[in-house]
């Protein structure tokens, strides 16, 4: 199967790997949509601490083409109950956390953690002191940095929430997480202090809804990108608002980056692949061709009562090609990093040690042995 859509090199800045035998699977979606080379993301996690190890077996086994943004390890600086260290303690530690990713070839960082259920397990702002070591390392380095900040407004929203958010635990209007705008507040202040910093904000910053105030926010920020992984409000929103989302993204056409959030917990369901490929190819066909476009039935869940679909933008091939590929490689670079095996290996065995004894996943397996186990280099 093939897509048909333009010959244009694509690559898919933000897909979630978390195991490593899903590797195949992740290879037969990147063959069918096609995409010539991707960023793998990792993120932190109770239990499991985060997906590193996966990262490391995939970039192991190919290299050319997967770029690596990793996440941090919150047990070396807060108790299960999420309580975390000192301020300076943590602001050194993950200053050289960061360090130690960029040393084993990780090409940038990804934060979960300014969406408001990561937020309740590690509640420290991002603007706090204790995450200073941090931006001021990424700068340092000129490492980029994928950031998913808030959420949907109506997750937020008694009556607007919906029942797939909920179902999820993404209902945020019973007065115990931080606002919306509280956590943009956060962004503009990491963003004063550290102008250097290369930001690709994932979901559009969640602001397909207001375009003024998105094109206000990169106006001021010369160094920060939109990706457009859907949220399924997203192209609906761009939809109700054509005219001006058209021209947004011819305005802002080295500004946004193309994305999918495929998602390899995601692709073991009945209708798993499906709704990776339907995604894909539903940020293709609004990018790419004219007309009113259904979601698959994959997708169905993203449909509008109001709207028959949602409408092609038809953007020139010179737009589409900084979209696809020009602007995420000027952040992330035109080649991936390579491995240091020697770091990588130091690495995955001092996970592999934390593991065994925190390791909480289903079946007992030790992804960094896992890993360990694979690297051929
Ligand atoms: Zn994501």
């Amino acid at each position: 199967m093939e897509f048909g859509f333009k010959s244009i090199p694509v690559i898919d800045g933000h897909i979630h790997f978390t195991d490593v035998r899903q590797m195949d699977a992740i290879m037969g979606i990147a063959n069918t949509v096609p995409m010539r080379k991707f960023n793998l993301l990792s993120a932190p996690r109770p239990g499991t601490i985060n997906q590193n190890p996966a990262l490391i077996a995939f970039k192991d086994r190919y290299p050319a083409i997967t770029y690596l943004s990793g996440g941090l390890d919150y047990t070396q600086v807060a108790a299960a109950d999420g309580s975390t260290v000192d301020a300076a303690t943590m602001s050194d530690n993950l200053g050289l956390q960061i360090e130690t990713l960029h040393s084993i070839g990780f090409d940038g960082l990804k934060l979960l953690e300014s969406k408001p259920t990561s937020r309740k397990w590690i509640p420290v702002p991002l603007d706090a002191p204790h995450y200073e070591g941090m931006w001021a390392a990424l700068e340092r380095l000129d490492m980029p940095v994928l950031w998913h900040v808030a959420d949907p407004e109506e997750f937020w929203d008694e009556e607007l929430a919906p029942a797939h958010a909920r179902e999820r635990g993404w209902y945020y209007g019973d007065g115990t997480y931080p606002t919306k705008e509280s956590l943009y507040q956060e962004v503009d202040h990491v963003l004063a202090r550290h102008p250097g910093l290369k930001v690709i904000f994932a979901h559009f910053y969640f602001l397909s809804a207001d375009l003024e105030r998105a094109a206000h926010f990169l106006d001021s920020h010369p160094n920060v990108c939109f990706d457009l992984t859907p949220g399924n409000e997203m192209i609906f929103n761009f939809t109700r608002n054509f005219d001006a989302a058209r021209a947004f993204f011819v305005q802002y056409q080295d500004r946004i980056v193309y994305g999918t959030d495929i998602a390899t917990w995601g692709l073991d369901g009945p209708n798993g692949l499906a709704r990776a490929l339907g995604t894909a190819w539903s940020v293709r066909m609004y990018l790419e061709m004219t007309g009113t476009i259904e979601p698959p039935e994959a997708l169905a869940h993203w449909r509008r009562p109001d709207l028959d679909g949602f409408r092609g933008f038809a953007l020139p091939d010179e737009v589409l090609e900084q979209i696809y590929a020009g602007n995420f490689e000027r952040l992330y670079g035109g080649a991936p990093a390579a491995l240091n095996y020697e770091r990588a290996r130091a690495e995955l065995r001092r996970m592999a040690e934390v593991l065994d004894v925190n390791v909480s996943e289903e079946g007992g397996n030790n992804p960094a042995r896992q890993a360990l186990d694979l690297l051929q280099g």
